[in-house]
Order: structure tokens, then sequence, then C-alpha cells
């Protein structure tokens, strides 16, 4: 799955530095492997996009709640950090697209 969204879909991603821990997107999608058909058709989205949801999607606030990165301090979610300075990772943008596709409705 890690394969499928870091390098595609993910800004931070560093190809010499694999992630030890995973963003919450990541995690989420981990526990669900069935999905990683429908990652694999998201196209890569620039800059902020989320697949036309809000950044701020009840479901997408969860998925941020859940992650690991969030305590350390996450630019996305970080109200004191412009919003062209950042944006989502990888993990919630895949996380997005497949609600936007409709692939899933809940988490
Ligand atoms: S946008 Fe930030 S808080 Fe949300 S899942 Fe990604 S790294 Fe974690």
């Amino acid at each position: 799955m890690r394969e499928l969204i870091c390098p595609r879909l993910c800004r931070y991603h560093k190809p010499d530095k694999p992630e030890e821990v995973g963003c919450g997107g990541v995690l989420w999608l981990e526990a669900r492997s069935h999905l990683e058909g429908a990652v694999a058709k998201l196209p890569p989205q620039p800059g902020r996009g989320l697949y036309g949801l809000d950044a701020d999607d009840p479901r997408l606030l969860a998925v941020c709640r859940a992650c690991p990165y969030r305590a350390e301090g996450c630019d996305f979610r970080d109200p004191g950090v412009p919003p062209e300075a950042c944006e989502p990772c990888g993990g919630l943008k895949a996380v997005a697209g497949l609600l936007a596709t409709g692939v899933i409705q809940e988490l």
C-alpha cells in the first residue's frame, strides 16, 4: 500500500528514508488491503488538492486526529502555517480520493 501512496501522492516522500510509522491515512489504508486496486487508480493531486473534498471534511479530520505525526506537528493541520506553505500528505489524499470517488463512504 505504501508503494502505491507515498511515491505517487505525497510531497513529503523521501525515497531514501522510508517512513517507519506512517501517516494516519497510510495506516488506515494498510489495514484495508482490499482497497489497493482503487488506490492505484487514483490520479495524483497537485498541491492542496483533495479530490474536491473540503480539508475540514469530518472524515478527513478523523484520519488526522488518529495520525501519529499530528502530535509532532503536521504543517497541514497547523493553523499557524500559511496554506500556501503546506499541503496534505499522500495518505490523506488517498483516503480523500477513495471518498470522493465513492469507493468508500465512511471510515
Ligand atoms: S495531513 Fe498531517 S495529520 Fe493528516 S494524516 Fe497527513 S500527516 Fe497526518
